[in-house]
């Protein structure tokens, strides 16, 4: 028996169809999957159906427990429920042609072939019979099988065709090489160079979605020097591509911020499965041609990078689809910071300044300092051990005064409800000019983070703008 078939869901199906007399059979991924072994965190089960699929999921749905509820997707022709663990979908098989100037293609009821001719690569065309007489077998008319075991991507058509009509595959291509080690097998990669251009009618929606994908693999850099190679990068995401390249002055020449950027993102993406920190790692330097400026006396440089690569997220992300919501706020934070930790490494590190980096980055510490930590990518082994040593300093400080301080959340000891009592007044400036200094003097150690030494300053700065206390008593305490 084939083992993609052990679960108990496909002998339930095998039993509906086989009731019904239809014929079904699960394809595309999980066939794929379970033919390399690969754990599979979701269980998405695509079973396409010789017939109507929306039929054979109430079917089985119902046969399973009539109370799970099946949503049907008319205008896909596709219905899918969820049951212990699984997405199961169910779809008829259909023949689909295209048009030029739509990635919507014309649909028409057809056989497993058809079926399989319509996916978009040979491992994603492999489909495994559900069918009484035939369970278990496998059906492989474009050599997936072959290609799973020499580590190809290759599409079951002509290239040029599959791409050209619907060219997300372009980038799909991508993606299954990136996630699952595969090169993208030569007249399939021309092909892909070729139809670049046609990346422009898919939506950046189901771009974005491949994209992350890329972006979660173990090793991302090998998507985005594809992407960059076929020329889809220039299109998709022209601030990536535009990094690209060493210039050269007096013979002196800068490190390519492209290939820099990879790797820092190969860097942090061993450390963490945060995507927004990996978007980080990918965006820190995004504003580097930018600022480039060359001097005869120092040589190249990239002032204010940080800044103005943080002023650039929104407008990425608000192209790219990415969402605008605090996880953008987060990517902006970190691309803004990433430079202090290394200036204070360079530095004698006095207590203020790192109670000044707690206080702006705030529970996001952490995460900076493994930011700063990829960004290392000198090839120099004595240089790298160095710089890690430092920021382990670094590291140690901030700590240390995080012990002692508290600055990481940092909640102002007197409020502003405080200062308003207090002196008797409106809401307004003279408020904030209070609380600022009060923040300040904690931050730089002037007074301790606490209340009484707090409040103490807030009546001395008051008496300074002019204002008399009215209420004296001590609430805080
Ligand atoms: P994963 O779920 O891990 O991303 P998958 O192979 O299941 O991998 P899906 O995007 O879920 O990928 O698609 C399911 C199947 O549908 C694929 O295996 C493939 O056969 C087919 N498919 C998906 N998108 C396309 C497309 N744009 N063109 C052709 N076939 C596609
Ligand atoms: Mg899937």
């Amino acid at each position: 028996m084939n083992i993609c078939i052990n679960d108990k869901i496909f002998g339930i199906i095998s039993d509906v169809v086989s009731a019904e007399s239809t014929e079904a059979y699960v394809i595309g991924g999980w066939v794929r999957d379970c033919l390399l072994n690969r754990e599979h965190s979701e269980k998405d089960i695509d079973i396409v159906v010789i017939g109507n699929g929306i039929e054979l999921a109430r079917k089985t749905a119902k046969k399973i427990n009539p109370d799970i509820r099946v949503s049907v997707f008319r205008n896909f022709g596709t219905a899918m429920f969820r049951w212990a663990n699984y997405e199961i979908e169910f779809v008829g098989a259909r023949k689909e042609s295209y048009r030029p100037a739509s990635r919507k293609p014309v649909v028409e009821n057809g056989s497993l072939e058809d079926d399989q001719k319509r996916r978009d690569f040979t491992i994603n065309a492999l489909a495994i019979s559900l069918n009484k007489d035939t369970y278990g077998e496998l059906l492989d008319p474009f050599g997936g099988r072959d290609d799973l075991r020499r580590k190809i991507i290759r599409t079951p058509l002509d290239p040029g065709v599959t791409f050209s009509d619907d060219p997300l595959r372009m980038i799909r291509a991508v993606r299954f090489a990136t996630q699952l080690g595969f090169s993208i097998e030569k007249k399939t990669f021309e092909a892909l160079a070729e139809n670049a251009g046609r990346i422009r009618i898919v939506s950046p929606e189901r771009i974005i979605t491949e994209i992350n994908k890329i972006i979660m693999c173990s090793k991302p850099s090998g998507g985005f020097r594809m992407l960059e190679k076929s020329g889809l990068l220039a299109i998709i995401f022209p601030e990536l591509d535009n990094m690209k390249g060493v210039e050269r002055k007096d013979g002196r020449a800068h490190k390519d911020n492209f290939l820099h950027s990879l790797e820092v993102l190969d860097n942090i993406a061993l450390e963490t499965d945060n995507i927004w920190l990996r978007w980080a790692a990918l965006l820190h330097d995004i504003a580097k041609p930018l600022t480039k400026k060359y001097s005869r006396e120092t040589g190249w440089s990239f002032h204010g990078h940080e800044f103005r690569g943080s002023k650039m997220i929104p407008d990425i992300f608000r192209k790219l689809k990415l969402p605008l919501n605090e996880h953008m706020r987060y990517v902006q934070k970190l691309v803004d910071l990433h430079l202090r930790p290394i200036v204070l490494s360079q530095e004698e590190i006095t207590d203020s300044a790192i109670r000044r980096l707690l206080f702006e980055a705030g529970d996001d510490i952490d995460d900076l300092m493994l930011l700063c930590e990829a960004d290392i990518t000198s090839k120099n082994e004595k240089r790298k051990i160095r710089h890690l040593e430092n920021f382990a300093i670094v590291r140690e400080k901030l700590r240390e005064i995080e012990e002692k301080d508290a600055i990481r959340n940092f909640q102002p000891p007197v409020k502003g409800e405080e200062i308003i009592n207090t002196f008797g007044i409106r809401p307004g400036k003279k408020v904030g000019v209070i609380k600022n200094a009060i923040r300040d003097a904690i931050l730089d150690g002037i007074i301790p983070n606490e209340h009484r030494a707090a409040r103490d300053l807030m009546i001395k700065k008051g008496r300074e703008l002019g204002l008399t206390p009215v209420d004296t008593n001590d609430p805080g305490t």
